[in-house]
């Protein structure tokens, strides 16, 4: 089964260990196939490419909402943002 992480900020979806459904493969996201995306980061099985993990992005609403909660990697990509320039 594909999980879908729709906070991005949520903390432990990296080091959750996921089963795949089709080839009994065991692994957090580290150790996965990932696909990057505009909208999410899909990550999948290194052995048989089964979708296991899908990581929704974050807007700029929640990314701010969790930088003013404290969240580093938040802040972070607020940093980032404000140099880019708008799409
Ligand atoms: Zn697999």
């Amino acid at each position: 089964m594909t999980v879908t992480v729709h906070d991005y900020y949520q903390p432990g979806w990296r080091e959750h260990t996921h089963t795949c459904p089709s080839c009994d493969w065991q692994g957090a996201s580290r150790q996965m196939e990932m696909e990057l995306h505009d909208e999410q980061t899909e990550y999948s099985c290194p052995q048989c490419e089964f979708p296991l993990l899908i990581i929704q992005h974050p807007d700029l609403a929640a990314v701010q909402a969790a930088a003013a909660a404290g969240n580093v990697e938040a802040r972070q990509q607020l940093e980032i943002l404000a140099m880019a320039p708008r799409a």
